[in-house]
């Protein structure tokens, strides 16, 4: 279970103060997939940010399994954060490295040793498709490849949660359906909770269960999918 209990954001630059994400409180249940829907500036990834901590919270709590993430030490906070994944829209790939070398990276900060990383490394490819590709170089990839490795790299240290940044904004339709397809397979066979910040309606409307809808900091809608989308 995820929780923000009146959780608000606040950047602080020279010039100005911007609240990215006023006042929030939102439970997202275990083994769900969460939709935030809303438009560029909306503050759905600074809302995401706040899960894993790499934003913290100007005001309110955000609890993952009941700890409150903006109290836990340096040291448990990176624990923390090892179970999470994240994917991203513009993937965040390493570029002078391998396939292969991209997904083994989380398992090496970890100190995996090796015969266990490279089971782990093989699992992960043959999961999203990737095992003919994994001594390519990213830039030898489509963007659906490029995204398999990002999922691949975001699965490796085992996460209960998986956090996805506009992970399809980048993809072709067709691409979109694919990798929409790969994570609710993830969802389904391995109960991690996905949590996608879109601004895509289709993207809610085809896999998610739950989501609430953002607009300027604020959570103005929140429900099932079903019930957001039936007409009155
Ligand atoms: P969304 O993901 O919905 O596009 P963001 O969370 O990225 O929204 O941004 C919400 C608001 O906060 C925007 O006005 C954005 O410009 C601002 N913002 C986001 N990150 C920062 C930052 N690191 N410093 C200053 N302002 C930021
Ligand atoms: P992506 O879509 O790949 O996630 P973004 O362009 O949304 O990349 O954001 C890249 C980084 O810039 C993020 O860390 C975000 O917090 C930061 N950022 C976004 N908006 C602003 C802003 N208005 N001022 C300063 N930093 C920002």
């Amino acid at each position: 279970m995820i929780q923000f209990h009146h959780v608000s954001k606040r950047y602080e630059d020279k010039q100005k103060s911007t609240i990215a994400v006023d006042r929030v409180s939102l439970a997202i249940p275990e083994g769900t997939i969460y939709g935030i829907i809303g438009f560029s500036g909306a503050g759905k990834s600074t809302l995401l940010r706040m899960i894993n901590g790499l934003e913290k919270p100007s005001e309110g709590q955000v609890f993952v399994a009941d700890q409150e993430i903006s109290q836990l030490a340096d040291t448990q906070l990176r624990s923390r954060r090892q179970k999470m994944g994240m994917i991203f829209q513009h993937f965040h790939l390493l570029w002078s490295r391998t396939v292969r070398e991209n997904i083994a990276f989380p398992l090496e900060i970890a100190d995996v040793d090796p015969a266990t990383l490279n089971k782990k490394v093989d699992y992960l490819l043959e999961r999203v498709g990737l095992t003919e590709k994994a001594d390519d170089y990213p830039s030898q990839l489509s963007g659906g490849q490029k995204q398999r490795v990002g999922i691949a790299r975001a699965l490796a240290n085992d996460p209960s949660v998986l956090l996805c940044d506009e992970a399809t904004s980048a993809l072709d339709p067709e691409t979109t359906r694919s990798i929409l397809k790969l994570l609710q397979e993830i969802n389904q066979e391995l109960g991690i909770t996905l949590v996608i910040v879109t601004h895509e309606m289709s993207v809610v409307q085809s896999i998610c269960r739950q989501m609430s809808v953002m607009d300027h900091g604020k959570v103005i809608e929140e429900g099932t999918v079903e019930e957001l989308f039936s007409n009155p």
